[in-house]
């Protein structure tokens, strides 16, 4: 346990971060305090520790940023690099990504330019295999991103409901069978924000390059109601059409003839682990055959398929990942996501006090997966890292050349409008001239977004101004 202060309570949480990646690394226990103050030129800060027979350090960095904003960014940007410093001399450990935290590191190597090699290195410290990860992941997306983010937007749409609720679950979604009487209201109101969303886009001069219906699991929804979602969100001549179907045993040859009819090109069906002991651990109602058997109807009816797997699943050892990850890659579908375990507070597990201390076999798993799917042909070409990953390790997409799923590109990189219908869904407006990113939010949960549905109609229509 490390007990941090600093002298800036406004930076605590950014801060925290970092502390909680080595806490995830150490059972130390040692006091941190840290204290900064700005003097020509200099960011000079102080860290006191009560280690080491009263352990102090200073540090000066260069400092003179051209307005407030960049003040805040780099008095943060320091501070993480003299913290990591001294906990790496007071605890002996190094994190796989060095200071680095926050969601999107490609998208802050592309910010820096030039010099991004040599800052992620030397300034942040992000070991080599993670930062050629980064650097891979960069190039794969030349060519593939946003080529008008002005005029160039994409549509999600959220869907709230899966057959279970799996263990590991922290996302706003609800058992199907307990929310039968939701559906309709629920279809009713996202059918009218869908078109909304549309016209809007259409009045304000975007065209879509991607449609995105979300999870949750899409294909949960009876038939009916799905047809009519799929409709409402198609758009003719779209690049990209995805349906996160994942959960297998929602995948039907006649929900895939629905999804076909209405210009669906990319579904995932999500194994998690081919490992059956481990599916029911974690709450899903389903095997490894059933993923089989889906990916199989899913293949023939000629749909691009993501399969999302999970490192550190409990009760997993890194052979049972492995074999996952060969598996997976045997079956060859156009994208494989491969997630490290990250339990938010609302997860089953978390709520039990599950915890994965096994840093190591965390990285050895990812590493794994990284070899064996480049290996086999896919290029990593999105990434993301969460707050409560196994090993504060990352999220990455592989994709077989030309399978690069855009929409996920678009998020992570934040250089796209996204206009954003359901509960929980966040609408997004990026406007590149002036580097803004404005965002809408919805209600998270599915009975209050269809209680306060006016309320919602009004915040988006105050939101586009349309
Ligand atoms: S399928 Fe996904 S969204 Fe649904 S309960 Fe499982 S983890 Fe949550």
């Amino acid at each position: 346990m490390i007990d941090f202060s600093c002298t800036n309570e406004n930076f605590r949480n950014d801060l925290m971060e970092l502390i909680r990646a080595f806490e995830q690394r150490t059972d130390e226990t040692l006091s941190l305090c840290v204290g900064y103050v700005v003097r020509k030129g200099e960011l000079k800060v102080e860290l006191r520790s009560d280690k080491f027979d009263n352990f102090v350090k200073f540090r000066a960095f260069p400092f003179a940023p051209a307005d407030d904003m960049e003040a805040k960014r780099l008095m943060k940007r320091y501070l993480k690099i003299a913290i990591y410093d001294t906990l790496v001399f007071l605890t002996g450990v190094e994190l796989p990504y060095g200071c680095l935290t926050g969601i999107r590191p490609t998208k802050l190597y592309a910010e820096l330019g030039e010099g991004a090699h040599d800052v992620f290195k030397k300034d942040f410290f992000v070991r080599q295999e993670k930062l050629e990860l980064i650097e891979r992941i960069v190039d794969a997306q030349r060519g593939k991103r946003n080529p008008d983010p002005e005029r160039v937007a994409d549509l999600f749409v959220f869907i709230p409901f899966c057959p279970t609720r799996c263990a590991y679950c922290s996302f706003v979604s609800m058992p199907v069978d307990r929310q039968r009487k939701l559906l309709r209201p629920y279809t009713d109101c996202l059918l009218q924000e869908i078109s909304y969303l549309k016209k809007t886009a259409k009045k304000l001069g975007y065209t879509f390059r991607a449609v995105y219906i979300g999870g949750g699991t899409p294909t949960a929804l009876p038939l009916d109601m799905l047809d009519e979602v799929l409709s409402a969100a198609a758009v003719r001549g779209v690049k990209e059409f995805t349906v996160e179907a994942g959960r297998p045993d929602t995948i039907t040859p006649e929900a895939l003839e629905l999804l076909k009819k209405r210009g669906v090109k990319r579904i995932s069906v999500n194994p998690q682990t081919f490992n059956d002991a481990t599916l029911e651990r974690i709450g899903r109602r389903h095997t490894s055959a059933d993923v089989e058997r889906a990916y199989a109807l899913a293949q023939k009816a000629g749909f691009d398929v993501n399969m999302d797997l999970i490192a550190m699943l409990p009760g997993e050892s890194a052979e049972d990942f492995f074999r996952s990850v060969d598996r997976a890659a045997e079956l060859a579908p156009a994208n494989v996501t491969v997630h490290t375990l990250y339990l938010k507070k609302g997860s089953a597990l978390r709520v039990e006090g599950y915890k994965s201390t096994e840093n190591a076999t965390a990285e050895r798993m990812v590493d794994y997966a990284c070899r064996k799917l480049t290996e086999a042909g896919y290029e990593p070409y999105y990434m993301y890292r969460q707050k409560y990953t196994s090993g504060n390790l990352e999220n990455v997409g592989y994709a077989l050349p030309g399978k690069a799923c855009l929409y996920n590109m678009d998020i992570m990189e934040e250089d796209t409008t996204v206009f954003a219908a359901g509960a929980a869904a966040i609408s997004k407006k990026v406007t590149p001239a002036v580097n803004l990113i404005e965002r809408c939010a919805n209600y998270k949960e599915p009975l209050e977004y269809v209680k306060h549905f006016d309320t919602v109609m009004a915040k988006q229509k105050a939101f586009w101004g349309v």
